[in-house]
């Protein structure tokens, strides 16, 4: 058993009571490798912004659990090396799919887990949920539930049609698990492929799709329900079209991919959405920016050269959201 708090790992609940207060969201950003650790690292270092490291099913495969978690805690060290004093990082367990995977990773160091028993029931979801927040908060591990369920497909998440929050619920749910925090369906999802065609229209002027608006309406019944209390958006990628169009016109293939525009993120930022999930957006940072090394420079082998390209470009992104996007910049002085 091993304490976030001896790793400088913070939970969330300062964080996101403050980020409520002051009308901004903290970035979660997930990650699977050294690149992209160094490129989350480096754009909280820089703008100051607490974040929150994500580790996703897919990731726990791809790079193992106990890996990653060593990884965050170098991390809390790197980022002091790069001058940030008093680091906010927490590392987070994305879609806990089970009571032992949540459990295993509260005994690892993580400082806050997700239990996903959206697709459960409503008061099975309830008992798994109440469960995990029992044991996590032994140890002062904050804990994110899903109540509604999110379309589309990240790593191994998926679900065939999305159904939003229902409003009347969330009293009862909160109330009952002792949740921390809460993961709603207003109109995100997972991945790159948000939207079909059919669900879009199309901007005259560029011919490109415009996703359908998010479900506001769905968001301030909430709000108006739990007020102060800390909302989670999944699938909250805008897809960078710039990424999408210099992906396909080096080699690749993308048709049709759009996400939630920033505006909406941005916007939601400011209500009781506290932390926001990009993940996808960074995936297309990194494979526009290794096919732009592989196009312009065939003969490049070293892994270093379009790796650090990517790490760049990510870092970038990441900036860019924390900046212009979720407003979390200089809050974590
Ligand atoms: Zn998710």
């Amino acid at each position: 058993m091993v304490s976030y708090k001896d790793l400088g790992l913070v939970n969330t609940r300062e964080m996101f009571a403050k980020a409520v207060a002051g009308g901004y969201a903290i970035p979660a950003f997930n990650f699977n490798n050294m690149e992209q650790l160094q490129a989350i690292i480096q754009a909280s270092a820089e703008t100051k912004s607490p974040v929150i490291l994500q580790v996703s099913k897919g990731a726990r495969n791809y790079a193992n659990k106990t890996l990653l978690r060593y990884m965050a805690q170098g991390a809390v060290e790197y980022a002091k090396e790069l001058g940030w004093e008093n680091p906010q990082i927490v590392l987070h367990l994305d879609h806990g799919d089970s009571f032992e995977t949540c459990k295993s990773c509260v005994d690892l160091g993580f400082s806050s887990v997700m239990i996903d028993a959206s697709s459960l029931p409503y008061e099975e979801n309830i008992a798994l949920t109440k469960k995990v927040v029992d044991y996590a908060h032994q140890f002062d591990v904050t804990v994110e539930a899903e109540l509604g369920v999110l379309a589309g497909v990240e790593d191994e998440v998926s679900a065939a049609e999305s159904h939003y929050t229902k409003p009347e619920e969330v009293i009862d749910f909160a109330t009952r698990t002792g949740c921390d925090s809460l993961a709603i369906s207003i109109g995100t999802s997972h991945g790159a492929y948000k939207f079909t065609r059919e669900q879009c229209t199309v901007d005259p002027k560029t011919g490109r799709l415009v996703p359908p608006p998010l479900a506001f309406d769905v968001l301030h019944e909430i709000e108006k329900k739990l007020p102060g209390f800390p909302i989670v958006l999944h699938g909250s990628s805008s897809v960078p079209q710039e990424y999408v169009d210099e992906i396909n016109a080096l080699g690749g293939k993308l048709p049709d991919a759009v996400g939630i525009p920033e505006e909406q993120l941005r916007e939601a930022s400011k209500s009781a959405v506290c932390k926001i999930n990009i993940d996808s957006d960074s995936r297309l940072a990194m494979t526009a920016a290794i096919r732009r090394v592989f196009h312009d420079k065939p003969g490049e082998f070293d892994p270093r050269k379009y790796l650090g390209p990517a790490r760049d470009e990510m870092k970038k992104l990441y900036m860019h959201k924390i900046i212009n996007v979720l407003g979390s910049d200089g809050k974590a002085e």
